[in-house]
C-alpha cells in the first residue's frame, strides 16, 4: 500500500544582490527574535518560575516592532520572525518532553543562518518561487522536480558556511513500497572504503576524496595561522567551508546511491550503534569525515526503509564486531586498526571489514528475530538486546 510521506526538496539558488542583502537583514532579524524571546523566557521561569506561552511572546515581538531600539524589526517579512518564536516554541516542548537539552541561543558564527516562510509569505506558481517584500522571483536551479502536484506549505532559505544559498520545500509525496525481497545485509562504515558489505563487497570512497582530504588539511592548517578576528582568517575560514561543503557534496550524493541500493536489495538491514564510533580515540580527519558520513549512512537508511517496507535494525552498542570471529564464534583481544587481516585459531582467515559486517548482520538478524539469510550464528554473549 502506498503511504503519503513528507519529504524536503532542496535547491541551491543565486540571489541579486538586493536579495542578498533582504535575506542577510531577515536572517539576523529571525536570530535577534529568538535570542531576545528565548532571554525573556528564561528570565520568566527563574524569577516567576512560569512559562511563557506562544501568544506572551508573539506579544513581546509587537512591542518590539513598535519602535524604539528594536523599530528596524519591522522592516523585514514579520513571518519569519513569527515562525522563529514558533520554533522556540517547539524547542521548548521538546526541553519539556526531555526530547532535547535546554534552547541554545543562535550564534552569528556557529548557528545555521535561516529563514521559513509560510504561505502568506510566498508565492509559488508554474515553477517560480517569490518571497515577501522582494520584487523578483528567485532564481532557483531546478535540479530535480518537484512531485506532481505538489503544494509546498512553507518555503525555508539558508545560508550555509560556505556561502551557498539554498530553498527547502517541504511536499507531501505518495511512496509505493517495494515488493519483499530474499537478502539481508550487514553494514561496517570505514575509511578506508565507505562501507563493507557482509557479502564481501568494498564500497569505495568517492571520486577525488583523498585529494579534497589534503586540500582540507591544508586550508584548516592554514586558518589556524591567521590572526583571530583579522579579515584573513574570516577568508581562510570560507576556504575551510567551501572545500568542507564540496567533500559533503560528493559523500551525499554517494550515500544515496549506496543506500538506495542496499533497500532495493534487501529485506533486513543492519547497522552498527553510533555510540561505537564515538569511543573511538583517534579524531583524525578521515575518522571525522567517515562519523559524519556513517550518521548521515544510517538516517538515509532509517527513513527509507521506513518508505519501502524493509527492517533496519541497528546493533547493540557494545557489540565487539570487528574481535569476533564470525565463522567460530571466538572472540579474540583487541586488533590495532593499522592490521586489515588476520587467522583466527579456527583457522579461518578474515579481512577485518568484512567480518565485522558479517557479525553486523548475525547480531542484527538475532535481535529481529529473522531468520533470512543464514550462515553466521551469533555467538550467545554478544547477542544481547539494547540497540533499537
Ligand atoms: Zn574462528
Amino acid at each position: 500500500m502506498a503511504q503519503v510521506v513528507k519529504r524536503a526538496y532542496r535547491y541551491r539558488f543565486y540571489p541579486t544582490p538586493g536579495q542578498a542583502a533582504e535575506l542577510a537583514r531577515t536572517f539576523g532579524c529571525v536570530r535577534l527574535v529568538y535570542n531576545k524571546a528565548l532571554e525573556a523566557r528564561a528570565r520568566e521561569y527563574r524569577v516567576e518560575g512560569r512559562r511563557v506561552s506562544y501568544a506572551e511572546s508573539s506579544a513581546m515581538l509587537t512591542r518590539w516592532k513598535r519602535g524604539g531600539e528594536f523599530g528596524f524589526l519591522s522592516e523585514v517579512s514579520c513571518v519569519p520572525l513569527q515562525q522563529a518564536l514558533r520554533h522556540l516554541q517547539a524547542a521548548f516542548a521538546n526541553f519539556f518532553a526531555r526530547r532535547a537539552g535546554y534552547p541554545a541561543f543562535k550564534s552569528r558564527k556557529r548557528s545555521r543562518s535561516s529563514a521559513e516562510y509560510t504561505r502568506s509569505a510566498f508565492r509559488w506558481r508554474d515553477g517560480t518561487l517569490r518571497l515577501a517584500k522582494m520584487d523578483a522571483p528567485l532564481d532557483v536551479r531546478w535540479s530535480r522536480p518537484l512531485p506532481e502536484g505538489a503544494e509546498p506549505s512553507t518555503v525555508t532559505v539558508s545560508r550555509d558556511a560556505a556561502g551557498r544559498w539554498f530553498v527547502s520545500l517541504p511536499v507531501e509525496e505518495k511512496i509505493t513500497p517495494l515488493p519483499p525481497a530474499d537478502a539481508a545485509v550487514g553494514v561496517d562504515v570505514g575509511i578506508t572504503a565507505l562501507a563493507t558489505l557482509s557479502t564481501g563487497e568494498k564500497i569505495p570512497n568517492p571520486r577525488h576524496e583523498r585529494r579534497d582530504r589534503r586540500r582540507l588539511a591544508k586550508a584548516q592548517r592554514a586558518l589556524a595561522r591567521k590572526e583571530k578576528g583579522s579579515n584573513n582568517r574570516a577568508k581562510a575560514r570560507l576556504k575551510v567551508a567551501r572545500v568542507y561543503a564540496r567533500i559533503a557534496d560528493r559523500r551525499r550524493d554517494h550515500l544515496h546511491k549506496v543506500t538506495t541500493r542496499l533497500v532495493r536489495e534487501n529485506q533486513v538491514i543492519a547497522v552498527e550503534d553510533l555510540a561505537v564510533r564515538n569511543m573511538v580515540k583517534n579524531r583524525s580527519l578521515a575518522r571525522a569525515v567517515a562519523d559524519a558520513s556513517w550518521r548521515e549512512l544510517r538516517g538515509m537508511l532509517e527513513y527509507k526503509a521506513a518508505w519501502y517496507g524493509r527492517t533496519l535494525v541497528v546493533v547493540d552498542r557494545w557489540f565487539p564486531s570487528s574481535r569476533l570471529c564470525s565463522a567460530c564464534g571466538a572472540l579474540r583481544e583487541a586488533i590495532p586498526l593499522n592490521v586489515r587481516e588476520w587467522t583466527c585459531a579456527c583457522g579461518a582467515v578474515h579481512d577485518r571489514d568484512v567480518n565485522a559486517a558479517r557479525n553486523v548482520l548475525a547480531a542484527g538478524q538475532a535481535e529481529s528475530g529473522n531468520a533470512c539469510g543464514a550462515g553466521v550464528r551469533p555467538n550467545g554473549e554478544t547477542s544481547s538486546a539494547g540497540g533499537r
